[in-house]
């Protein structure tokens, strides 16, 4: 027996147990500090009505024999892939159904599409990145190579010719920078990656935060990237759905690599390997697609910007530089004073009882940049802002 020892290649994560630590310390010390929590990559906001109605209804349907629903389609629902066929449709963007995967959220997808993909492809992950990219491929054992992202070039970095990968990952609007790609931005990718045969892995997770048209919210708003693009989504942030889990993955059918189709191989991954989303979760996130569904979910998206609005305002009256915050749940900032990412968790932590998420657990590039998110409640949003303004 021997194990994978690509595993003792990971390194272990200590971001967030960190964070932890030295908060319940700082509570022990000072009982009487009232903190706030601005480190959080988790909704707050409960599902929405729609969504709970149709949770109810589908579990009574599951107490019924006749409407009783054993193993479904691995590859999820009709009802639910149409709809969302038609979401993509309002995009302006044609996809057909047996295109959508549907799945119980997208870090599963990002870290299994890999088993379709050789061992000896070339990783390029931007840095900093959402560390799920970075260890999945050193669980299989892939070379990773890395696309700086820093205040140049707005933590979007754009494709270098001189650098061959054949793996891409390429998240917009990004956590944790908050980031968006323009078209003319993406278009670039999508070139590099049809010149060099790559493959894009599009994390579109934070699509519902864009409130421009002119932004792409899905990459196959850009022309090519039917033939070089898989893009993966989920209503965790969008619907609330972190703890209810769905999601789904866009793989084209006219991707063709070496004479073969990635759809299908996906499709026989799945089939072979996972058994599909319950039914009640599939018509919970069916009914996120109706009108009352858009209505009520954009609510709460609406309310995290204007949190989001309430930081990145703070942060340009105190002129301190910033992505995110617009099209995103997520404000990165550049440390004031020249401070390190942690030398400012503690600064903040100690003298406002503020808490944030450093950037150097991002990744290198992360160092000296910070990260606010506008997933908490609006009156400690706020009072969390006063205290800022107070003390920067
Ligand atoms: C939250 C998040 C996801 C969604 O993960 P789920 O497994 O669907 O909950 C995907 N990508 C990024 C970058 C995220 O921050």
């Amino acid at each position: 027996m021997n194990i994978n020892q690509n595993y003792l290649n990971l390194e272990d994560s200590y971001l967030f147990s960190n964070i932890a630590k030295k908060v319940s310390q700082f509570a022990k010390e000072h009982p009487e500090k009232n903190i706030i929590r601005l480190g959080i990559g988790d909704v707050t906001l409960p599902l929405a009505p729609v969504v709970v109605e149709a949770i109810k209804k589908a579990a009574d349907e599951m107490g019924v024999q006749s409407t009783f629903k054993g193993y479904g389609p691995e590859q999820g629902y009709g009802f639910l892939r149409e709809a969302i066929k038609d979401y993509y449709k309002s995009k302006l963007v044609e996809i057909d159904a047996d295109e959508i995967f549907i799945s119980d959220g997208a870090k599963s997808d990002l870290g299994t599409i890999l088993d379709i993909f050789g061992l000896d492809n070339t990783v390029l992950v931007p840095d900093p990145v959402y560390p799920v990219y970075v260890d999945t491929n050193i669980m299989a054992g892939r070379k990773i190579i890395y696309a700086n992202a820093n205040e140049e070039n707005g933590f979007l970095p754009l494709p270098d010719n001189n650098v061959k990968c054949d793996i891409i990952y390429i998240c917009s609007p990004n956590n944790p920078t908050g980031a968006v790609y323009n078209k003319e931005g993406l278009k670039k990718w999508v070139d590099y990656a049809l010149q060099n045969e790559a493959i894009i892995l599009y994390d579109a997770a934070y699509e519902c935060f864009i409130k421009s048209k002119e932004l792409p919210s899905s990459i196959y708003q850009i022309e090519g990237a039917k033939k070089c693009a898989i893009e993966f989504c989920s209503f965790s942030k969008t619907a609330g759905f972190t703890g209810t889990r769905c999601g789904y993955t866009v793989v084209p059918k006219n991707i063709e690599k070496q004479g073969a189709s990635l759809n299908k191989f996906w499709l026989r991954r799945q089939t072979t390997k996972f058994n599909g989303v319950p039914y009640i979760v599939q018509k919970a996130a069916e009914a996120i697609f109706t009108p009352k569904g858009q209505e009520q979910i954009k609510e709460n998206i609406n309310y995290y910007s204007e949190n989001a609005k309430i930081i990145s305002d703070t942060m340009d009256k105190k002129g301190i530089w910033y992505t995110g915050g617009k099209h995103s749940p997520y404000i990165w900032l550049k440390c004031p004073n020249n401070m390190t990412s942690w030398n400012f968790f503690d600064f903040l932590l100690n003298n406002i009882a503020v808490v944030g998420t450093p950037g150097s657990g991002f990744g290198r590039n992360g160092e000296g940049y910070f990260r606010l998110t506008s997933f908490g409640d609006r009156q400690k949003t706020i009072e969390a802002m006063e205290r800022f303004s107070e003390l920067i």
